[in-house]
């Protein structure tokens, strides 16, 4: 085909794509008016100062004018008494998504399907907005759309693409040119940044960081393997973020302060952040020492059958535990709240992250546990509220749409019964949200919530791949 017939060609499917958007589904852009009226603002931006009895006006998804006239057509949300904050944000996720676990062929497509609606549902009844997807492939993007959509209710979802190095399926790049060819793949194909994982070799690190910068994705992960005793390596230009306080356990022997200072101090010269995931560690301790936790936990009702049969009944934290591993980890748990204590004082900005997926990390409901912690860690509840809002939307550079409550702002809004400042426990008193301009109350959350534990029971032992019926995919 030469130059003159592609053009054609080309011009063709433009065309055809023009028509039939003209007859496809258009994704609505006028919503209700809403006015929050009499509601105490918690607006969390860098001077934070509360805004007492306020009216917020929302219209078509935005924050259009604080403490100015309600408009007459506007649906009125009572405030008294309530605080109203921005969306909270998980920068450490890994969703569910349609997935073929089965032997492929052409045409196969997946095998195993997720309620894209009963999953999101987890997020939105704990006023979570938007969440970082840390292993992001194919599937999310639809489950994106979707939401975009408006077909399903659920947070904003940013994509990470992640690189990992050795012999494993997946993306595994073990050449500085095939991780630099990763990157740009990536980059191609959509993914807005780029998660480097432990098996990578430190000139592919390199090279994988380097690309990314230059393609303007920002890298956020694990501490690959290969910098255990020469850690300063690790940390060059566009490395932005570290997904686990675990990575800087890893490189401790002692569990000091000291070691959390020279570490803090790293991270602070090459503007690196830190996505703690505390409760990752905390629920890995649990089932290292037994699996209570998971069965007597209230929250198992909302967890799909397939990952309740999973942490259950082929759970490698108890599978392989020993007396000596039970410890180690415990200490861990202990010697991250040091690391909270010297990141804050060498002010390294911290973000919240769950690594909901994990077993015993349940979406949406673990956040709440994170900040708790991060407030047990030593941050004021403030702080803590500073890391799972603001600065997850600058780090993700979404900051002139989320993060903060104000004018011209994205409707992404979290409606509390009692002030969080006070008690950091207050988070979890949920009388709606707003996502994307949608108001959802309290009464209509514990709605899908039950929706999503009827469902899961009903579909209890009916997958094929149940852990009951079969011991490995
Ligand atoms: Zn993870």
């Amino acid at each position: 085909m030469n130059l003159k017939h592609y053009t054609i060609l080309l011009l063709c499917i433009l065309q055809c794509w023009i028509e039939s958007c003209q007859s496809a589904k258009v994704i609505p852009t006028s919503m209700p008016i809403y006015a929050i009226r009499n509601v105490n603002i918690i607006p969390m931006t860098a001077s934070n100062e509360l805004i007492n009895n306020a009216t917020v006006i929302i219209q078509n998804r935005k924050i259009v004018a604080i403490n100015d006239v309600i408009p007459k057509n506007a649906t009125i949300i009572e405030g008294k008494g309530k605080w109203l904050l921005p969306g909270l944000v998980d920068m450490h996720v890994h969703n569910l998504a349609d997935i073929n676990f089965s032997t492929n062929y052409p045409t196969k497509g997946a095998t195993l399907f997720t309620d894209n609606q009963d999953f999101m549902s987890l997020y939105l009844a704990n006023g979570i907005t938007t969440v970082l997807e840390l292993s992001a492939r194919v599937e999310h993007f639809g489950q994106r759309n979707e939401i975009i959509k408006g077909n399903i209710i659920g947070p904003r979802i940013a994509l990470a693409f992640l690189i990992d190095g050795g012999e494993g399926s997946g993306n595994i790049a073990n050449t500085p040119e095939e991780g630099k060819q990763t990157v740009r793949i990536a980059k191609a194909q959509g993914y807005e940044f780029i998660k480097v994982y432990s098996g990578l070799n430190q000139a592919t690190f390199n090279a994988i960081v380097q690309e990314a910068q230059k393609q303007g994705m920002k890298v956020v992960g694990h501490i690959p393997n290969v910098f255990r005793g020469k850690l300063a390596e690790a940390f060059i230009p566009n490395y932005s973020l570290v997904a686990h306080a675990e990575e800087f356990s890893k490189q401790s022997k002692s569990f000091s302060f000291s070691d959390a200072q020279r570490f803090a101090q790293l991270a602070k010269e090459n503007g690196t952040w830190l996505t703690p995931t505390l409760i990752t560690m905390v629920r890995i301790a649990q089932q290292t020492h037994s699996l209570d936790s998971i069965k007597n936990s209230p929250l198992l009702k909302y967890v799909p059958p397939l990952m309740q049969s999973k942490w259950l009944l082929s759970n490698n934290y108890n599978r392989e535990t020993d007396t000596k591993r039970i410890t180690r980890i415990d200490s861990m748990v202990i010697f991250h709240q040091l690391l909270i204590k010297a990141f804050k004082e060498a002010k390294v900005p911290i973000v919240t992250g769950t690594d909901a997926g994990v077993s015993g990390v349940i979406w949406g409901f673990s956040l709440h546990d994170e900040i708790a912690l991060l407030v047990k860690a030593g941050l004021s509840p403030e702080e803590a509220l500073v890391s799972a809002t603001r600065l997850p939307a600058q780090w993700l550079g979404i900051e002139d749409k989320i993060g903060t409550v104000g004018k011209d702002k994205m409707a992404d809004l979290l409606l509390l019964d009692a002030n969080p400042l006070d008690d950091i426990a207050n988070t979890r008193k949920i009388a709606g949200v707003f996502i994307n301009g949608r108001w959802v109350n309290q009464k209509s959350l514990q709605q899908m919530l039950l929706n999503t534990e009827k469902h899961h029971k009903a579909n209890q032992g009916k997958d094929e791949f149940d852990w009951k019926k079969r011991k490995s995919f």
